[in-house]
């Protein structure tokens, strides 16, 4: 099934809602409390997850623990997902340092081309040459780039991270990549956040 990139985002936002709840001691709730406690739309709530499956009783609600693994395993959450980070400058260390190896999105390689930071540690990284690229993924199984390099080095690494085998990419350089169609990108950008929000300020 194809599920739309808007949804998956309501997903997601679902998820971070039941997690809080579950950590809250909650452990049943309907759609009207969802959306009234994280202000959602109730209708969309059970449109949304009525396309995957029964996930609630009828005047019953949902069940917190059932339904928070439902979605795990929907959004491909119920596996650990390996990162290859390409840039280990301040913001690529920054990953590397907040995912760990343990969780669910886990930095498990970093790379970099600049001679002074290869052989380096960083947290529970030894950084590798970006050379090596090919080798590192063979080595780790990691499945998805992050490039966190200069606007001008997107593309070719973005290129070598394809050719290495990694099937998704998520790109922070501010760089329109050319993306092939097998490994998918996504950009994020800090900036349109922001001028998203300072619309609301005027
Ligand atoms: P940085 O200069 O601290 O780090 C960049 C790293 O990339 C360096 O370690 C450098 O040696 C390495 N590098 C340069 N060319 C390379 C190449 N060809 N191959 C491999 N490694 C190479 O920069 P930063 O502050 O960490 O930012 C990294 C990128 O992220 C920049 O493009 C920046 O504009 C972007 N950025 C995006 C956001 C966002 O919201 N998307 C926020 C901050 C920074």
């Amino acid at each position: 099934m194809r599920v739309s990139p808007l949804t998956l985002h309501r997903l997601s936002v679902y998820l971070r809602c039941l997690r809080q709840m579950e950590e809250a001691g909650v452990h049943r709730v309907s759609s009207q409390e969802l959306a009234d406690r994280f202000d959602l739309s109730a209708t969309q709530i059970r449109k949304d997850l009525a396309q995957f499956g029964e996930f609630g009783i009828r005047g019953v609600g949902y069940d917190v623990a059932r339904l928070t693994e439902g979605l795990h395993r929907l959004l491909g959450l119920d596996q650990q997902h390996r990162l290859a980070v390409v840039g280990m400058g301040s913001l690529g260390s920054a990953l590397a340092r907040h995912l760990g190896p343990d969780g669910t999105f886990a930095v498990v390689a970093g790379l970099d081309n600049d001679p002074r930071k290869v052989g380096t540690r960083l947290a529970h990284l030894e950084v590798r040459h970006s050379s090596e690229l090919p080798a590192v993924v063979r080595e780790t199984g990691a499945t998805i780039g992050v490039l966190t390099v200069p606007a001008d080095a997107a593309q070719v690494n973005y290129e070598a991270l394809v050719v290495a085998g990694i099937r998704a990419v998520l790109n922070f350089a501010p760089a329109r990549l050319k993306p092939n169609r097998a490994v998918p990108v996504k950009d994020v950008d800090f900036r349109i956040n922001l001028e998203e929000l300072v619309y609301f300020l005027k």
